[in-house]
Order: structure tokens, then sequence, then C-alpha cells
């Protein structure tokens, strides 16, 4: 789950996290408001979406008076912001953070992720901030210093010094600069996060250390532990058939092919999607329903999958362990019944129980065409959805 900038600036701030003031705000008459409830001669107006690259598309103003700020909200507020990171369909604003301008000095980058080699939190500083973090780490990876630390005793203060050093920040900033990454690096292992990146920190002209943009990603399977950030969910900045996948437990995400596919466990899926397109096909999706996948979340799966309209044909492929095959069989059975199947549906079952489940699935009257293997499975969907594509033509 992704956190609006305004909310991860919120969260950070109580782990001392230091971030300029803010306001949110809905409308333009709020952002003047705004902007003269804070105060400052200079306030910036931000298009909050889940996506960073805003201040080039133009989601980034920095206003000198109320009326200012009420014209910059007007501009922004309703845009669709085409970034790097939105796709090019875009994402709608519907909100905006009106923030305190700071007198720069100078961008850094700061970033804590996941290090899979050292299998550890990793906390990247860089004096190239500001900018695409992967276009510095493509051209200069030496301008990205890094050190891992251990979520228990958390970031070592002479890990901390020698980033600070390393990427240049002044002798009389560096104690604040070291509070903050220490801050930093303790908020990202409480608050179970995938990533939480600063891009830009910044030294100001009046000595301060501060987030002049933050971006969290938590990890989802940890959101149980904090109710309060999973309030924090913004449905409007996800994909739609993933919102509902996710309230029925499957684990589903949109792709761009016109295969949908139905399968149980995450590494079959990800083999599937693999051998869909060795046969020349492109998958509409990534979808594992899990071990033990119950008739309803079939239905569920079946609906979300016919939804999308680039389905031209779906493929289901399941292992019966946990799950015996005709109790399978009979689930697919029922949701293709409820559901209006309007393209065809190649099933490929193994596993325990698999000949009776076939033998259902034969037997049920359905047009469900049966498969003997995987690769079977996927030159018949390939083939069904070329059919089906040339059919509609
Ligand atoms: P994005 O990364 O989505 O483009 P940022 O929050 O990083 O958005 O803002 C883009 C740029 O706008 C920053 O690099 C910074 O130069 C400027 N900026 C953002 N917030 C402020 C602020 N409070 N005061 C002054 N400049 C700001
Ligand atoms: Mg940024």
């Amino acid at each position: 789950m992704k956190l609006h900038e305004f909310q991860a600036k919120q969260v950070l701030a109580r782990f001392g996290v230091a971030v300029p003031n803010g306001i949110e705000c809905r409308t333009p008459a709020e952002a003047r408001a705004a902007h003269t409830e804070l105060g400052t001669p200079v306030t910036v107006v931000k298009a909050q979406i889940h996506a960073g690259g805003r201040g080039k598309a133009g989601g980034v103003k920095v206003v000198k008076s109320a009326d200012e700020a009420e014209a910059a909200a007007k501009a922004i507020l309703g845009k669709v912001l085409v970034t790097h990171q939105t796709g090019p369909e875009g994402q709608l604003v519907r909100r905006l953070w009106v923030e305190a301008g700071s007198s720069i000095e100078k961008e850094y980058y700061l970033g804590v992720a996941i290090d899979r080699e050292s299998q550890m939190p990793v906390m990247m500083a860089s004096s190239e901030g500001g900018m695409e973090i992967e276009e510095v780490a493509a051209a200069h990876p030496e301008k990205i210093l890094k050190a891992p630390f251990s979520p228990t005793s958390g970031l070592a203060r002479a890990d901390a010094e020698r980033l600070v050093k390393g990427i240049g920040i002044p002798a009389a900033l560096q104690p604040k600069a070291i509070e903050f990454m220490s801050a930093l690096a303790k908020a990202f292992c409480e608050l179970d996060c995938s990533l939480a990146e600063i891009n830009p920190l910044v030294t100001t002209k009046d000595g301060k250390v501060q987030a002049l943009d933050a971006k969290i990603s938590l990890d989802d399977n940890a959101l149980f532990r904090h109710k309060d950030l999973e309030a924090l969910r913004d449905l409007d900045e996800e994909a739609p058939l993933e919102v509902q996948a996710s309230k029925f437990g499957l684990n589903y995400i949109k792709l761009d092919g016109t295969i949908g596919c139905m399968v149980n466990g995450a590494g079959l899926a990800m083999a599937t999607m693999d051998v869909i397109q060795l046969y020349g096909g492109m998958p509409a999706n990534f979808l594992d329903v899990g071990g033990g996948a119950t008739a309803e979340q079939v239905t569920a799966a079946f609906k979300i999958l016919l939804a999308d309209p680039n389905t031209e044909a779906v493929l289901v492929n399941i292992f019966g362990g946990i799950m015996k095959c005709d109790i399978i069989a009979d689930g697919i059975i029922t949701a293709v019944r409820q559901v209006n199947l309007t393209v065809p549906l190649v099933v490929r079952l193994e596993g325990t129980n698999v000949a009776l489940g076939k033998q259902k699935l034969e037997q049920s009257g359905l047009p469900i065409i049966t498969a003997s293997d995987l690769d079977d499975a996927a030159q018949k969907a390939v083939a069904a959805a070329k059919a089906a594509k040339q059919g509609k033509k």
C-alpha cells in the first residue's frame, strides 16, 4: 500500500523526521486559506497522487500570494497528470498539499529499501537529489552511497556519518542530517515499510535539513499491525479491479495482454504467464487465487477477469494439492453458471482426483476447453484468443 506525500510526511514527523508545515486541501478556496494560514511568503501547491515526477508534469507550483495559491489549485485539481510513474493514462488529481516554501540551498537523495543481498534494510544517500534516482543509478552508480542496517539496532552512527559526509552535507548541518537519517531508519522499520524515499532531502539557507518530498510504500502483509495506517489507504489511486480483487483476498495485478489467467500459487502463476508468452500470447493479468480458494473466490475471480475489456480468453491452471481437483471443478462449474461467460475458457487441472475433476467439467455441458498439460493449455488459450479477436473484426 502506498501513502500520499502528505500522509508520509505526517507519519514521518511522528518519528522526528523534519518536514515543512503544510495543510491538505480539496478545493481552490481551501488552498487560498491554507496559504494565509501557513503565513510564509512563499508556499508550494502540490498535487497528491501515488506517483512521483509531479514537478515536471506541472503538479507542483510555487506561489507568493493567496490569489496565486487559489489559481494554482484551480489549475492542478481535476488535471490528469502524466508522469514517468503513472503510465500513459495518467492519474487524476483530487487532493492537494499546500506547504510552506523552503529556501533550498541544495537537494540530496535519501532512500530506504530492503536489500536482497544483505537481507537487511539499506539506507541509500546521494548528492544527486531532485532527479530520478534510477537515472543516477544507471549513469553514476558510484554516486549512491549505501549502508545496510539491522532492523533491531537501527542505523549505526558511524554509517550515518559516512553517508552524510560522503554526499557532501556541510559540516555545520551534519549532526541534523545524521539525526534525520536515524529517524528515517527507525520509521522504516517500525512502520514495516518496503520503501521510504526522500527525494529531495534539502539543506536550506536558514540552516535546516528537511524532507521536501516523501514517498512511502507499506508492506501489505504487515498492515494488520498498523490499523491507523490502513485508514490512510486511498482507493481512488488504485486500479478498480485490483481493489475488487483485494476484497476477496485474491492476489491480482492487471497487465496489458488478452489472456485472463486464474492460477493457484504465485510460482505457478508466473510460470503460466511465461508459457503463454512462449506461445505468442500475452497475459491480461497475474492472478493467484491461493491454495485454498473457495467457490466464492473462484466466482469473484471470474467476474474480475471478465470485467477486463481486454480479455479475449481465460486460462485456468490449477494444481490440486491441498484442494482436490473435483472440488475445484465444482467451483469452476458453479462460477461459470453464475457469470455470463463471454469468451472461450481453457481449463488445465492437475493433481489429486484429476480424472474425476476432468470428468465433471466434461459432463457439465458447459463450453469448457480442457487441456492435458500447461503447454497444451497455453497453446489452446492463445489460439482461442486469436480466434476471438478475428471473430470480432
Ligand atoms: P516530484 O518528485 O513528484 O516531482 P517533489 O515533491 O519532489 O515532487 O517536488 C518537486 C520539486 O519542487 C522539488 O525537487 C523541489 O525543488 C520543489 N519543492 C517541492 N516542495 C517544496 C517546498 N516546500 N519548498 C520549496 N520547493 C519545493
Ligand atoms: Mg520528488
